[in-house]
């Protein structure tokens, strides 16, 4: 069946959810398709055996009071304002402040930005500093050297994902602004389809024609505009007729495994978010959402999670572990080496999740070539592409594809 409307968004995370929002309260038809059974893409809050806890930790990074106040507004409830800021371990004390915030009192060896993590990290901080500090943690996350990585890693580390002071968040959890953001785009009179997956966008001279959708109701949606808040890779592989070749090169997807655990305690810290430098400690961050917000946990009880990022494949230390053995590694590694208790055998393991493909990671070198993708996808009419690395710059790009829509429909 062949559908006609305003907007089709493709995605209902943070970045299509925010496109739709600001679409339908600009009084277009939006139609936000979705595969998943539920909004809210990477940002979700899960429960599991009467506790709340985010799909790995996740601070908002909202920079500005007016952010603030259309968070609340939308959510018809305040932030809470967490007054921690991210903590790292430091010559085995944990103390607070990220390993990229750190800057040395007096700057020297300054290198040149060469393009590469190692090169825009040496500019700002000098290169002993940077290898003395930042590196080992970054490239425990990243598995790769500074040297591989591009700049853009580092440099939207230290731009977009600062809270030196502390964060807001939103009661509930992180899922509460998606679904708060859903709410509103029905409230405007736009629809979310779930359970809609995108299984081809069409497209005649150099135009987008129309998008095909399965699940329930399979079909054809039809709109002078597509934002697409998807994987633009995804997107061109799914091209009718297909993109011209060369297009689709391979991309390194990081992985991530997220070990929650459970015990009857108050807490095992007093931080939010710890970052990890370790390399014999299998997680890179760990998260204590009690900190986050005391409602997410019942009273003598609190949750971890660690995050552990690495390679989907056998030759990584951690991914061919099963669930328990993980578990059992993570509660080890809290007692030796970091000591942040006598005695973790209290903890027990809530849940485990696996990210096979969390997140991309590009090369210095690769950078022109893996872009392409994107842009022959911005190149036909009809369409924007709204994609953020944070929850709130995905939201900013849905926001501005819809706004790019409304200027030139107008
Ligand atoms: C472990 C972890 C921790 C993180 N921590 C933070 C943090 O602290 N702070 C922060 O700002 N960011 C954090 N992030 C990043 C943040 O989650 C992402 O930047 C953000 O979710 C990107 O939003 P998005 O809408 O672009 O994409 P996504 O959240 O990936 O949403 C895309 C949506 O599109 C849907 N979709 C995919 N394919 C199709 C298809 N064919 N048809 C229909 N729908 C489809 C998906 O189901 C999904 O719902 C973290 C990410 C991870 C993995």
């Amino acid at each position: 069946m062949a559908e006609r409307g305003d907007i089709v968004v493709l995605g209902g995370g943070p970045a299509g959810l925010a496109a739709a929002l600001a679409a339908a309260r600009d009084g277009a038809t939006v139609t936000l398709v979705e595969s998943a059974d539920h909004v809210g893409g990477l940002c979700r809050t899960l429960t599991e055996d009467g506790c709340r806890f985010d799909l790995g930790g996740h601070i908002p990074f909202i920079h500005d009071a007016a952010r603030v106040a259309w968070a609340e507004h939308l959510m018809d409830s305040p932030m809470r304002w967490i007054d921690r800021p991210v903590a790292r371990v430091h010559h085995g004390r944990v103390v607070p402040g990220r390993y990229i915030d750190q800057i040395p009192e007096a700057l020297s060896d300054l290198v040149a930005d060469d393009g590469t993590a190692a090169g825009e990290l040496g500019s700002h901080i000098g290169a002993g500093f940077r290898d003395h500090v930042v590196r080992p943690y970054m490239e425990k996350v990243d598995g790769w050297r500074l040297e591989v990585i591009s700049a853009d890693r580092s440099r939207k580390l230290r731009d977009e994902q600062q809270a030196p002071e502390g964060f807001w968040y939103p009661a509930g959890g992180i899922g509460a602004l998606m679904d708060a953001m859903a709410d509103g785009i029905a409230r405007h009179g736009g629809e979310v389809r779930l359970s809609t997956p995108v299984t081809a966008l069409t497209h005649e001279d150099g135009r987008v024609t129309g998008v095909q959708v399965g699940g329930a109701r399979p079909g054809t949606l039809t709109a002078p505009t597509v934002i697409c808040a998807i994987n633009p890779i995804a997107v061109v592989d799914a091209a009718s007729p297909p993109a011209p070749d060369g297009l689709l090169v391979p991309i390194t997807m990081r992985a991530v495994t997220l070990v929650y655990l459970t015990a009857d305690r108050e807490q095992l810290t007093d931080e939010a978010w710890i970052q990890v430098a370790d390399r014999r400690v299998p997680f890179s961050r760990i998260a204590e959402f009690r900190h986050w917000d005391p409602g997410l946990v019942p009273d003598g009880r609190t949750v971890l999670c660690a995050e552990i990022y690495g390679e989907a494949t056998n030759d990584d230390p951690w991914w061919p572990l099963d669930d328990e053995a993980l578990a059992h590694a993570v509660r080890e590694s809290l007692v030796d080496p970091l000591g942040w208790t006598d005695d973790a055998s209290d903890f027990r393991m809530l849940k485990v999740i696996r990210m096979p493909r969390a997140y991309p990671l590009v090369e210095a070198h690769r950078v022109d070539e893996v872009t392409r993708t994107p842009r022959w996808l911005m190149s036909l009419k009809g369409i924007e592409l709204a994609r953020g690395g944070t929850v709130m710059t995905a939201i900013a790009a849905g926001e501005a594809a819809a706004a790019g829509v409304a200027a030139r429909t107008a």
